[in-house]
């Protein structure tokens, strides 16, 4: 990885997208500020990153804002994490959206999670679900308006729970097919229509491992637009049952103490790992914690 200093600029490929953050003032600090310059839009085209008129921008109500553009991700996957440069010499890296935290600070990272939620439900909302006529934006309000019925579009926000289950001490943890390598995590899910999100967390690890719970507690939350979720974190008790891996999500799925964990975790960021050391610090001794966050 590029450290902060060699890189002044960065853009965020994710899939098909593609999101530039830019300061909307002048960076006071530049090797604080990074993002601060970036390469002009016909620049971009040139390196075959951006389409003309693929361009939207948002307020962020930050120091920062956002410019979001969409390209097709066969342009981008190439030029991921690799330096490169304009034609005026400035350096840029293209990074992973998922692995930004590692070189941005928490701000940018929450600038870089809003803008990108917004594009997405901007280019998923340019007609009206209703009649089929084209959608507009609703000035001094983050909505839009049906040109000819009047029904309105929010940014859609996903609700999706994520649960950490203890047993006697040890911790239920999953191999699930949507991670790659040997990666093993706390249970997650969707929110159906009509669940509680605690009806949600119970329903899933029902679901998945054929375990039930008992005093779910709500933990934490954190945005994950990759692209809608919203995850509510939550800790809870064994209540009864045996694994039984009833979804074909799950390739396996066992039960870990604070000093035996898997190789492969969640990465230090995301809430799910908060809950695994959460538990680590709450069942494992104090050189479980530590290795655990020298990880
Ligand atoms: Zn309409």
């Amino acid at each position: 990885m590029t450290s902060r200093e060699e890189r002044r600029l960065a853009l965020f490929p994710d899939n098909w997208n593609l999101l530039v953050l830019e300061k909307k003032e002048a960076a006071r600090d530049q090797a604080r500020h990074p993002l601060h310059e970036l390469p002009r839009e016909e620049e971009l085209r040139s390196l075959g990153i951006v389409s003309p008129d693929s361009a939207l921008e948002f307020p962020s109500g930050s120091s920062l804002r956002g410019r979001a553009s969409f390209v097709d991700r066969q342009y981008l996957a190439p030029l991921v994490d690799r330096p490169l440069r304009t034609s005026e010499g400035d350096r840029f890296l293209l990074i992973s959206r998922r692995n930004a935290p590692d070189t941005m600070d928490p701000e940018e990272c929450t600038v870089a999670n809003r803008v990108f939620h917004l594009a997405y439900w901007d280019r998923a909302s340019r007609f009206c679900g209703t009649c089929a006529a084209p959608m507009e934006m609703i000035s001094g309000e983050m909505a839009k308006q049906c040109s000819a019925c009047g029904a309105t579009s929010y940014p859609r926000i996903s609700p999706a729970v994520i649960v950490a289950v203890v047993r006697q001490g040890k911790l239920l943890l999953a191999h699930s097919r949507r991670h790659s390598g040997k990666m093993y995590s706390v249970l997650a899910g969707f929110v159906e229509a009509g669940e509680t999100l605690e009806q949600a967390a119970a329903r899933e690890v029902q679901e998945e491992c054929g375990i039930t719970i008992k005093n779910v507690r709500y933990l934490a939350s954190q945005p994950w637009p990759f692209p809608t979720a919203l995850m509510a974190a939550f800790t809870a008790d064994y209540a009864g049952g045996e694994i039984a891996l009833q979804d074909e999500e799950i390739v396996s799925a066992d039960w870990f103490a604070p000093g035996e964990l898997p190789r492969e975790i969640p990465d230090a960021y995301s809430i799910a790992r908060r809950l695994i050391e959460r538990f680590v610090s709450d069942h494992g001794t104090p050189q479980d914690l530590q290795r655990l966050l020298s990880r």
